[in-house]
């Protein structure tokens, strides 16, 4: 039915959006419904001669194909392929290992790109002593350690921080430096609220779909 007075405020798409990541989604494999920031979306590939069809982890929600959604937990994961086969009528060709593989993968290549948003948007404060000053006056709300950066690890300030649950181990110290340009980097700020809630809930992902998800993937593809 077309709408006879449609919403002239500008604002409504924006309203429209974040209703879209509150909406209710049932888990394809326990059947619980769930608000959509809450659970994984898994999107399929087009069905083969062979009737089989490839699963990949749409962890922006953007992806086009189609599409379930499951609970980023170990059960759930684990009854997933074959509640997809069944509901999409197709062979999906991932085991659960795979896909609790895919999905760590996904989540790590999702950190990687919501860091590179960070710096391309300038809500980073990059290296020890801006970073300590911005935990300091609030201004930094996450931290970010890569995995080989010990000297930064055994900061006073970065482990308040990791105390603070306001930490995230990632990467290495390469990886982090080639997302900010630089050979090697060990510690950066994030100071976007939106950015360091979407960071942490990718890197929790990225380290194993074990615990049930107190994150929400608000998706965050480019804050500015
Ligand atoms: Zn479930």
């Amino acid at each position: 039915m077309i709408d006879p007075h449609p919403d002239p405020d500008p604002a409504a798409d924006a309203r429209r959006a974040s209703h879209a990541r509150r909406t209710e989604r049932t888990c394809i494999a326990c059947g619980r419904s769930e608000v959509a920031s809450a659970l994984l979306r898994l999107v399929a590939g087009p069905a083969e001669a062979d009737g089989a069809c490839d699963v990949a982890v749409d962890l922006s929600g953007g992806a086009f194909g189609r599409g379930a959604w499951v609970h980023p937990a170990q059960a759930c994961i684990a009854r997933a392929p074959r509640a997809l086969s069944r509901s999409l009528k197709c062979t999906v060709r991932a085991t659960p290992v795979e896909l609790t593989q895919a999905i760590a993968l996904a989540a790590d290549r999702r950190v990687e790109g919501l860091l590179a948003s960070a710096f391309r948007s300038r809500n980073v404060r990059v290296g020890s002593d801006p970073v300590v000053f911005g935990l300091e006056t609030g201004e930094v709300v996450r931290v970010v350690v890569a995995r080989d950066a010990l000297a930064v690890a055994c900061l006073g300030a970065v482990q308040r921080a990791v105390a603070d649950g306001i930490g995230t181990a990632w990467g290495t110290k390469e990886r982090l430096g080639a997302i900010a340009g630089r050979s090697e980097l060990g510690l950066v700020g994030i100071t976007s609220p939106k950015l360091a809630k979407a960071i942490a809930a990718a890197a929790t992902l990225a380290n194993g779909v074990g615990a049930p998800a107190e994150a929400s993937g608000d998706a965050v593809t480019e804050a500015r």
